[in-house]
C-alpha cells in the first residue's frame, strides 16, 4: 500500500503526515460555517464515525448487557461480576481488535505507522515482563477495568437506590439527548485537567510515567495506565452523582473513556478497508505527545493546547517553537536553582 501520497518516511522509517494535525473547525476566527456543519453532520467530524458507533454500542449494552434496576439495588457479587466480565469481553474485543488486525496480522504492513518501528523492537527495559504488551496487558486488565467496572457499580447502585438525581428521557427528552452529545466534550475537560496534574514531576515520576513508557504506542496502551491515574481518568463519572442525570450517561461516559483510547494510541495514521477505503484516525495529536511528553496534553475538539502555548501540529515550526519553549523552561530552572543555591 503507498501512503507516499499522504506523507514523507524519514531514513528510520518514521512516517509524518504531510498534512498538519489541524483541530475541528469550531473555535476558530473568522467563523467558518459551513466547516462547522461538515464536522457535525459529517466525517470525519463530532459524530461521525466514532461517537455514533460508541453511542450505539452503549444502547446495546444497556439494553442486552445491563441488568435491571431492581438487581442492582443490592451490592451482590453475581450483577458485579457479570459487570467486570461484560468490560473485559468488550475491552478484548476493542483493542484486541485493532491490535490484531493492524499489529499481528499486520494487514497494511507499516504503511501510515508513525513510528517506524514495531514497539517490541527495543525498549524493552522500560516494562513489565520486559514486553510492551504483556505490560499494556497487566496494567489494562488487573487494574483499568476493574476501578472502570468500580465507578459503575457505583453509580449504578446510587441509581437504582435513588439516592442521586435520576433524569427522566420522557419528562426531558432534549436534555437526555444534550447531556449525551456533551459527554466526549466534558471528557476533553475533564482529561485536559487532569492531564496536567500528572505532569507535575512528582506526580509523573510516580504515576503517569507507566502510561508514557509506550513511546511508540499500540491499541493496548489506552488504558495502561498506574491505577491511580486510571481513578483520575475515570472519576468524570462523579458529575453525574449530583446532577441530573440518567444512568446510561455514566454506562456511556465509562464506556467512551475506553472505546476512545483505543483509536487515540493506534500508532497509525489511516486505516486501510478493503481496496480502496481509508479511515482516519483521531489520534496524531496524542501520539505526538507520547513522543515528546511536553505537547498536546488536550485531546479533541476544544484547542486547549492552543490557548496554553503546548500546541504541536507536527511540522517543523511546531518542532522548533516547542524546543524553544523547552530551552526557555530549561533555563528558568537553572536560574531559580542557581537563585536557591546562592
Ligand atoms: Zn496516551
Ligand atoms: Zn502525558
Amino acid at each position: 500500500m503507498d501512503d507516499s501520497a499522504y506523507g514523507t518516511r524519514d531514513k528510520r522509517g518514521n512516517w509524518t503526515p504531510d498534512k498538519p494535525y489541524e483541530y475541528a473547525p469550531v473555535f476558530v476566527w473568522p467563523p467558518r460555517p459551513r466547516a462547522f456543519l461538515k464536522f457535525l453532520l459529517w466525517m470525519p467530524g463530532y459524530f461521525l464515525p466514532w461517537n455514533l458507533l460508541y453511542a450505539l454500542i452503549v444502547l446495546a449494552m444497556w439494553v442486552w448487557l445491563t441488568p435491571p434496576l431492581e438487581v442492582m439495588q443490592t451490592l451482590a457479587p453475581g450483577w458485579i461480576l457479570f459487570l467486570l466480565a461484560r468490560n473485559a469481553a468488550l475491552s478484548a474485543i476493542w483493542y484486541g481488535g485493532f491490535h490484531f488486525w493492524l499489529y499481528i496480522r499486520r494487514a497494511q504492513q507499516k504503511a501510515f505507522k508513525y513510528n517506524g518501528k514495531w514497539p517490541e523492537e527495543g525498549n524493552a527495559d522500560a516494562f513489565l515482563f520486559k514486553s510492551q504488551l504483556a505490560d499494556n496487558l497487566f496494567w489494562t486488565f488487573v487494574f483499568g477495568i476493574p476501578i472502570w467496572t468500580a465507578f459503575e457499580v457505583l453509580g449504578l447502585w446510587l441509581y437504582a437506590n435513588g439516592m442521586i438525581p435520576w433524569l427522566d428521557p420522557r419528562e426531558h427528552p432534549v436534555w437526555f439527548v444534550v447531556i449525551w452529545m456533551l459527554i466526549p466534550l466534558y471528557r476533553e475537560f475533564h482529561f485536559y485537567l487532569i492531564h496536567r496534574l500528572i505532569h507535575w514531576p512528582p506526580l509523573y515520576r510516580t504515576v503517569h510515567k507507566v502510561h508514557h513508557n509506550s513511546i511508540n504506542p499500540t491499541p493496548w496502551s489506552g488504558l495502561a495506565m498506574h491505577p491511580v491515574e486510571q481513578l483520575l481518568y475515570f472519576s468524570g463519572v462523579i458529575l453525574y452523582w449530583v446532577i441530573p442525570a440518567h444512568p446510561i450517561h455514566t454506562v456511556y461516559h465509562l464506556a467512551h473513556c475506553m472505546f476512545a483510547s483505543a483509536p487515540g494510541h493506534v500508532g497509525f495514521d489511516k486505516v486501510a478497508v478493503g481496496d480502496e477505503g481509508l479511515i482516519d484516525m483521531p489520534g496524531y495529536d496524542h501520539y505526538l505527545h507520547h513522543k515528546y511528553f511536553e505537547c498536546n496534553y488536550s485531546d479533541g475538539v476544544v484547542p486547549y493546547d492552543k490557548w496554553f502555548g503546548t500546541f504541536h501540529d507536527g511540522s517543523p515550526e511546531s518542532e522548533k517553537r516547542m524546543m524553544e519553549r523547552f530551552r526557555r523552561k530549561k533555563a528558568r530552572r537553572s536560574a531559580a536553582a542557581g537563585g536557591a543555591s546562592s
